[in-house]
């Protein structure tokens, strides 16, 4: 195990330096989030040991249990899945660093008021559904830039940047047009004085696509850990 993760992400690494050199971009703008539902504690710290310092979890109870194990890593962690309202106290509890499924006011709101009780701030991504699946979670994007003026009203939370999630589909040309049409509510926001620099977008089967249409992150599970054993649909429910 422990030598097929690192030639993973090795493999990862040339793939999104190769799909930089193709879009003429730089390396260092692309960084990789490793997706690590259902990863034991044990194999991410053999990532960590590979240099890979940024991970990205699904469920609140994943991470409460692979908390103590991965606390001594210098580490930075982001929540990826769908949160329910009533678990925003548990991100920070277990110093969660950037809420990358922001999708709704009414979280935005929760989250702010629990900041507010604990004096702290979070960052946050805003997640746009730009696959109009009804399974995918995330704002529409017609409502971008109401929605994301509304967050910024939140003093405790900083809007860093966008999450999408793409099609799934063998069909390049329409996974691309989920993810230009993120790239599209950036220029939006940005134009409204919104800083969300970052894109978060592309897994292991489309990231150079997404690193064609300006991914500042990929997020990366399967490709460097190996098949899950549920459906995606199930880790991107949070249960009760
Ligand atoms: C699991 C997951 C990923 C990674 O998907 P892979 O296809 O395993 O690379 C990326 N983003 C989110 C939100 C995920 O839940």
């Amino acid at each position: 195990m422990e030598h097929s993760i690192q030639k993973n992400i090795a493999k990862i690494l040339e793939r999104i330096e190769n799909a930089c050199k193709n879009a003429n971009r730089n390396t260092d703008d692309v960084k990789l989030l490793l997706a690590t539902k259902t990863v034991s504690a044990e194999n991410i710290k053999i990532a960590f040991a590979n240099h890979q310092t940024l991970i990205g979890e699904n469920k609140i109870q994943e991470i409460k249990e692979k908390y103590e194990s991965l606390k001594p890593f210098a580490h930075q962690k982001h929540f990826i899945g769908h949160l329910q309202t009533n678990k925003v106290k548990e991100l920070i509890r277990y110093d969660v660093d950037c809420l990358q499924s922001l999708d709704r006011l009414k979280l935005a709101e929760k989250l702010q008021n629990r900041l507010e009780y604990e004096d702290r701030t979070m960052d946050a991504y805003l997640q746009f559904n730009t696959s109009f699946e009804e399974s995918k979670f995330g704002m529409h994007p017609d409502n971008a830039v109401k929605f994301a003026m509304e967050v910024q009203q939140f003093d405790r939370i900083n809007i860093k940047g966008l999450m999408t999630i793409g099609l799934f589909s063998a069909e390049h040309e329409k996974v691309r047009r989920c993810f230009k049409l993120l790239k599209n509510v950036q220029l939006q926001l940005l134009d409204k004085g919104i800083p969300a620099n970052e894109l978060s977008m592309g897994m292991s089967g489309d990231l150079e696509i997404a690193i064609e249409e300006g991914a500042t992150m990929v997020r990366v599970g399967t490709a460097v850990f190996g098949k899950r054993e549920h459906p995606d649909s199930y880790y991107w429910n949070e249960g009760k």
